[in-house]
């Protein structure tokens, strides 16, 4: 996937389809993935992986290293009120952070699991 085309996809995380409008940041949580470490990501579209594998942390420093991080964000559209959320999941490097495409659940997939 280029460059362009990452970028895109991103841009359009936050976009209502249906309204044709950005969508509104409700909530948000990082979590850690114990179980994908550097050098072995492989992006995973099924909702139990991210049921069974997340753990939620309050900062990126409580993440050991080696280990991927993942940032979870609900949206919801102003107009009609549907929500969505988005996860972007990172490798935290020192400093700087090497993320990985988003992954985007549009159904509710994960609400029971993330915004409870
Ligand atoms: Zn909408």
């Amino acid at each position: 996937m280029g460059l362009i085309d990452r970028w895109l996809r991103k841009y359009q995380d936050d976009w209502c389809r249906d309204c044709k409008c950005v969508m509104e940041k409700v909530q948000k949580q990082l979590y850690a993935l114990p179980s994908v470490t550097v050098g072995h990501y492989v992006e995973r579209k099924d909702p139990e992986f991210y049921a069974k594998n997340l753990y939620i942390v309050d900062k990126k420093a409580d993440i050991p290293s080696g280990i991927y991080a993942c940032g979870a964000i609900q949206y919801r559209c102003p107009e009609c009120g549907k929500r969505l959320t988005v996860l972007d999941p990172f490798l935290p490097v020192r400093n700087e952070e090497k993320h990985e495409n988003s992954v985007v659940f549009r159904n509710g997939e994960l609400d029971d699991i993330l915004w409870k």
